[in-house]
């Protein structure tokens, strides 16, 4: 957990836009807007917890942030340095700093390939190591995430789903990176599973100073692992905040929504809980609502939520919303 006020990442109105044409002759052209607009900070040493329903662009976020994507506008300032414009060849010294772990390990790891070259494959690309060094940093890889050095002769269909994530964090770890998209790396696994996984990332984060980015929509296992969550809604940051206030008392009629429907574990407390019942579907990302992206199935909607677009700002010391009445219902 963090203990650094440094900056490592910031993102400036961050956008990520796809395009594509529509129509028989593609004359059409239609524009998803997946993210939009997203500016936040995360500091050295930190874990960020990201959610928000499915397509909310919380994962399009984690692979722009890591250039998988062009940029469409805004600004990625990393430790000091703009890498938003940066060309493939520059992003070189970039790429072993900023790493991803996938949800699907097993659809993100080379099915023809042993685990011992599936780690060693970032060695070879940026030209690390080779030799009897290559296969000592891989079995070094392969202790720290609780597997053993005969695993790497292995191929990824051997091991179990929490043993293929593992194996996919030491690949991610094998560069020595600062900074980590941990994009829904438990989603796929048994709930078993789920803990172990989380603790080793939590172990790791410790020993080699780790900055997360921990993109999920288990909302209980985010707040168990994240320093600070932000709540995305159609491409939107709509709050940002420590995690136990965030949980303890939500400020954004999206969140309260969200965190109403997550199970709690005492009966008791379960029974006090009033659950808020989300009207409609989100609405697409392609024609999204005026104003308020949320406003259509906000229950305290008002003529101003249609009109204009709440800016995302602090509502409370170190709290942030994006709500025109966020004083007014909380
Ligand atoms: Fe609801 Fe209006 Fe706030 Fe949007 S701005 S969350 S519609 S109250």
């Amino acid at each position: 957990m963090m203990t650094n006020t440094e900056v490592l990442l910031q993102l400036k109105n961050l956008k990520k836009y796809f395009e594509f044409n529509k129509g028989l002759f593609g004359q059409n052209k239609t524009v998803l807007k997946a993210v939009d607009d997203v500016s936040l900070e995360i500091k050295k040493g930190e874990t960020l917890g990201l959610v928000g329903e499915s397509g909310c662009g919380k994962s399009t976020l984690g692979r722009t942030i890591i250039k998988l994507y062009d940029v469409t506008g805004g600004k990625i300032i990393y430790d000091g340095e703009d890498i938003t414009g940066l060309n493939d060849r520059e992003m070189l010294p970039y790429r072993k700093k900023l790493q991803m772990i996938f949800q699907d390990p097993y659809a993100s790891l080379n099915s023809r390939m042993t685990v011992g070259d599936i780690i060693g494959e970032p060695l070879d690309i940026h030209g690390i190591a080779s030799g009897s060094e290559r296969k000592e940093i891989i079995h070094d890889l392969l202790n720290k995430v609780g597997l053993t050095s005969e695993h790497a002769n292995r191929y990824p269909h051997e091991f179990s789903g929490g043993q293929r994530q593992r194996i996919g964090i030491a690949r991610a770890l094998a560069v020595k990176p600062d900074f980590i998209v941990c994009d829904e790396p438990i989603s796929a696994l048994d709930v078993s599973i789920q803990a172990q996984v989380v603790n080793l990332l939590e172990d790791l984060q410790e020993e080699m100073g780790l900055t997360y980015l921990f993109i999920a929509h288990d909302l209980s296992m985010v707040r168990h692992i994240s320093d600070r969550v932000g709540v995305m809604y159609l491409g939107r940051l709509v709050e940002l905040a420590a995690s136990d206030e965030l949980y303890d008392k939500p400020l954004h009629p999206y969140t309260k929504a969200l965190l109403s429907a997550v199970p709690i574990p005492d009966p008791k407390l379960a029974g006090q809980k009033k659950r808020i019942i989300l009207k409609g579907d989100v609405p697409s990302p392609i024609n999204p609502p005026s104003g308020c992206r949320f406003r259509t199935r906000c229950r305290f909607a008002e003529e101003i939520c249609r009109e204009a677009v709440p800016e995302f700002k602090e509502a409370e010391p170190g709290r942030f919303a994006a709500c025109h009445l966020v004083d007014k219902i909380n």
